[in-house]
């Protein structure tokens, strides 16, 4: 069952994510060859306290940490650690906060200092595949039109769409139906209907689509240890579009 969220849910899942993504900003402003992962992670978790919101993946299914960060070959859910980021290094940041009864999930994925002409078309192609995607978030489109869409942008940029892992409903959990592939066949899946909230989330692989999970149960990484990069955004539908519930209060857009 698709939730269909009042104007009231929906005004209450703006302020979930605007904080989300000024506090998913200033962590952003930290990242620079030499800083450790954990340190953004620290930083991530202060500022859930300072605004008095919860961090939405501590304790999720048992996941230790506020934010998920993965590096070069690490699709998501990496573990922050004592590793510090390098020149070169691709990061994505995976964050979501808990408040006043609402979800939000948003992620990103920077270049660290200069990076490979390679790694930096790859950032780009699936940033580009994910506003792919949200151009076919409108009342009345289906979601394989979305998933289609984000699927089309990816393979005509030569690379691989991650299969293991979908995006979702969200709301009053974080994880709520649809699951919504980066890959599908417009025409098909559920017809979007305006209050439905969806965090749209393309992983895209510079090699294969294939992934592996770490010993540590969470960390998903590429099987042929190609680079991979993530962006995700928190949606609500409307009857004219999609609109973007994890934008800070500001001229500057996450991403
Ligand atoms: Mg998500």
């Amino acid at each position: 069952m698709i939730s269909i969220k009042t104007s009231a849910e929906i005004e209450k899942m703006v302020v979930s994510g605007r904080v989300l993504a000024e506090i998913l900003q200033a962590v952003q402003g930290r990242v620079r060859p030499g800083v450790s992962t954990r340190e953004l992670d620290q930083l991530a978790y202060r500022l859930c306290v300072d605004r008095k919101v919860k961090p939405a993946f501590k304790g999720y299914h048992g996941f230790p940490y506020s934010l998920c960060v993965s590096v070069n070959e690490e699709v998501v859910h990496g573990f922050p650690s004592e590793r510090r980021l390098a020149e070169g290094d691709i990061v994505s940041l995976d964050f979501g906060v808990y408040r006043d009864g609402y979800f939000s999930d948003a992620a990103l994925t920077l270049a660290v200092g200069a990076v490979s002409p390679q790694a930096s078309a790859l950032i780009r192609v699936t940033r580009e595949a994910l506003f792919a995607g949200l151009a076919q978030v409108k009342a009345g489109n289906r979601l394989g039109d979305v998933s289609a869409a984000v699927q089309e942008r990816v393979e005509a940029g030569g690379y691989s769409v991650v299969r293991h892992f979908v995006g979702h409903g969200i709301g009053r959990a974080l994880h709520e139906d649809p699951q919504i592939p980066n890959f599908g066949e417009p025409g098909r899946g559920p017809v979007l209907k305006a209050g439905m909230v969806l965090a749209i989330e393309p992983m895209v692989n510079a090699g294969g689509f294939e992934v592996e999970i770490l010993s540590d149960g969470w960390t998903a990484v590429t099987r042929d240890r190609s680079l991979s990069a993530h962006f995700e955004h928190t949606v609500a539908v409307t009857e004219n579009g999609c609109r973007i519930l994890s934008q800070p209060d500001s001229d500057h857009p996450l991403f």
